[in-house]
């Protein structure tokens, strides 16, 4: 019985392992990365690559070791070897006239939805060289998300896989085409195409070359798939029904078909993209410095080197994916201490919310609230509702115990931390300079944070050279330094065989001089010199009535595309993210979609042409084109760790463990209203 509250570390589905250089491992390993590392040599030590193998060289900057013991134990990515020593097929060096794809309508998928089909389809697979992959997901009305397609085509065929039947995990069969060496997958913008398929079909993807990634690269004008496919077909996707909810069955036709067409056209793009990188690589500077098919496959491989985890909820350092630090330290904000308090205090009062009623936490609340009520921090019902527009069915649902959360947490962050010193306990190299900006402002009133501390002895004690060390935070320890036993208790993390890592290394005394004296580093500024305005707030839901309808169809035109941007991204702060940033028009647009796709969820039983006349108004809306979504054509160019990554020319296959999107294998509870349909 599958629930959202999994706490110990995420075991790989795949029971066994295609294509292994080094056996699959039946035990979780420690998680610190001296352990992995000595591990990694040791399974080599085994294996037929023998002693020549060196581990890569794995990086120690705070944040990876804060997520590493976050986990404690963790299992390795089960093709980690493989993915690290993978050598591309020379066709992917190869200049070769584009292979053109075959008339979309003249051809048709084939839909896989019984084992028969699967294997069939797995014969043919085997014969390629290089494949397309795509998957389709729900999440919107879910906690963990589900995969609900898998589309996949050859030079020839489309097929596309009915990825919620009950046998879904047999799928695994397909690891021995996914990790087949010799057989190249393309996919675009893997990021959590690679997480939702270990997550609930065990598959893993070794030779994975990432179109979004080659964009990047050739420095194109859009990294979406939508502006790749008009860039080299002329072809315009309807990404319109990209949010669809994709767990409807049968599927319309409408869904079939552009489902289809994200694999369809894939590897002609993938040929015309390999050309312009080799045409624009000079393969005789060495260390592939000027080699940008090189580029594009270590990129690739990061991102099948991703490792799912369970989402743990971290209330203390707010680590993980779905944690408040990624959160806030993204987002300029201010906070006082007891703002800063109402934050983390409703931020996981959104995470208890979403697993309880299995929702993604932004249904619950999405994330531009988060920053307002707490800026607020209201203390009535009226406040918090006149505060929070547009309010969320949740939030007018539990709007007590939302304001009860709110004074405790204000009450409590009277002593508790300062925001920012906090902030650069948690990961000192990012925040260093912030706090020391905001310290020298403060520093002739500064009345230090000393009264947190849960021990003087230890402030005493602690190292005052300058340096803020890296904290080994107590990230499971019993009682809570920041918060006390009351929101200990709120917590309910269910037991796990993570042990509990005490405060060994005492807190060092924050004082201004500590922050004064501390070495450069890279900036935060904005978080002390801008004045946080909060995003603005869409106008108010017309829909908050249709509970069961939104509850059964989900995916409701509110979230906007981050794959192409999620490199830094993790799921839902991205998509409310971007929500905030919308305009009203947007929003409207949003709920319109919404109204229509309620309807469709009323009359999911009609038939396809039946779906358009109740989708009749769509036609004459210029439906919003997600391709042009702020992140997707100005995507982060890189961030600091990929930077760094490339300078080094190292793949780091531990660092996108922690920061990987969240998602696990969709809690199984059953309740009413919901369908029925996703058992596993
Ligand atoms: P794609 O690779 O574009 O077909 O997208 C795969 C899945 O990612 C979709 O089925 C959605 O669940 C999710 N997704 C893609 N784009 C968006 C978006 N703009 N907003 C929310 N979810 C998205
Ligand atoms: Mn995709
Ligand atoms: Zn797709």
């Amino acid at each position: 019985m599958p629930t959202n509250r999994e706490a110990a570390p995420f075991r790989p589905l795949l029971l066994s392992k295609p294509h292994s250089k080094v056996v699959l491992e039946a035990e979780p390993v420690p998680a610190d990365e001296e352990s992995r590392s000595q591990f990694v040599r040791h399974l080599f030590l085994h294996s037929p690559l023998g002693l020549d193998y060196q581990p890569k060289h794995i990086k120690q900057s705070p944040r990876n070791r804060h997520a590493a013991t976050y986990i404690g134990r963790s299992y390795p990515h089960p093709y980690q070897l493989e993915i690290d020593n993978y050598t591309y097929p020379p066709t992917v060096y190869t200049h070769a006239e584009p292979i053109k794809y075959h008339p979309f309508e003249s051809t048709t998928a084939t839909w896989v939805d019984t084992e028969e089909a699967l294997d069939e389809m797995l014969q043919e697979l085997k014969k390629a060289d290089v494949i397309a992959v795509d998957l389709e997901h729900h999440d919107a009305r879910s906690y963990i998300g589900i995969v609900c397609l898998m589309q996949i085509s050859t030079r020839d065929r489309d097929w596309i896989v009915d990825t919620l039947k009950p046998w879904r995990r047999k799928l695994q069969c397909l690891n021995e085409v996914f990790t087949d060496p010799s057989i190249v997958k393309v996919l675009h913008g893997a990021h959590m195409d690679s997480i939702w398929l270990q997550r609930d079909l065990g598959l893993y993807l070794v030779g994975l070359f990432d179109t979004h990634h080659a964009s990047r690269a050739l420095g194109y004008q859009g990294g979406s798939y939508a502006f790749l496919l008009q860039k080299f077909t002329g072809v315009q996707a309807q990404k319109q029904y990209q949010t669809a909810d994709w767990r409807i069955r049968p599927l319309p036709k409408e869904l079939v078909d552009y489902a289809r067409s994200d694999t369809h056209y894939l590897m002609y793009i993938y040929d015309n993209m390999r050309n312009d990188l080799i045409e624009r690589s000079d393969f005789g500077v060495p260390n592939h410095e000027k080699d940008k098919v090189h580029d594009v496959c270590e990129r690739s491989k990061e991102y099948a080197l991703q490792r799912y985890e369970h989402p743990i909820y971290d209330l203390e350092t707010g680590s993980g994916p779905g944690g408040w630090y990624k959160l806030l330290s993204r987002t300029p904000a201010n906070f006082t201490k007891q703002q800063f308090a109402v934050f983390r205090s409703l931020h996981q009062w959104r995470d208890e919310a979403a697993r309880e009623q299995d929702d993604s936490i932004n249904y619950i609340m999405p994330n531009h609230l988060l920053f307002t009520i707490a800026r607020a921090s209201p203390t009535t019902r009226a406040e918090l509702l006149s505060t929070a527009q547009p309010a969320t069915q949740t939030i007018r649902l539990r709007t007590d115990e939302l304001v009860a959360t709110i004074a405790r947490a204000k009450k409590e962050g009277e002593s508790g931390p300062e925001m920012l010193e906090l902030l650069a306990q948690i990961d000192p190299h990012h925040f260093k300079k912030a706090v020391e900006k905001a310290a020298a402002e403060r520093a002739s009133t500064f009345e230090g944070v000393a009264t947190y501390l849960p021990n003087k002895q230890a402030q005493k004690a602690a190292p005052t050279n300058g340096i803020l060390p890296h904290m080994d935070l107590p990230l499971r320890s019993a009682s809570s330094m920041f918060w006390g036993a009351a929101q200990q208790q709120q917590q309910k993390r269910p037991e796990s065989n993570v042990p509990d890592v005490q405060l060994s290394v005492p807190l060092p005394p924050l004082t201004a001089e500590v922050f004064a004296e501390a070495p450069t580093a890279p900036t935060h500024e904005q978080l002390v010199s801008r004045s946080s305005p909060d995003p603005p707030a869409p106008e108010a839901e017309e829909d908050v009535d249709d509970t069961f309808i939104l509850k059964q169809l989900g995916n409701i035109g509110k979230k906007r595309k981050h794959a192409a941007a999620a490199d830094e991204a993790d799921t839902m702060a991205t998509q409310s993210d971007i929500v905030a940033l919308t305009s009203a028009d947007k929003a409207k647009a949003d709920r319109k979609k919404a109204k229509k796709d309620a309807k469709r969820a009323a009359s999911v039983h009609k038939s396809a042409n039946d779906m358009v006349d109740v989708d009749g108004e769509e036609a004459e809306e210029e439906a919003y084109d997600y391709s042009t979504a702020p992140s997707v054509l100005n995507p982060p160019k890189m961030t600091r760790e990929e930077m760094k990554a490339k300078q080094k020319k190292v793949v780091d296959p531990y660092k996108k463990s922690m920061d990987a999107p969240k998602g696990l294998a969709r809690g199984q509870r059953e309740r009413a209203g919901r369908s029925r349909t996703f058992k596993s």
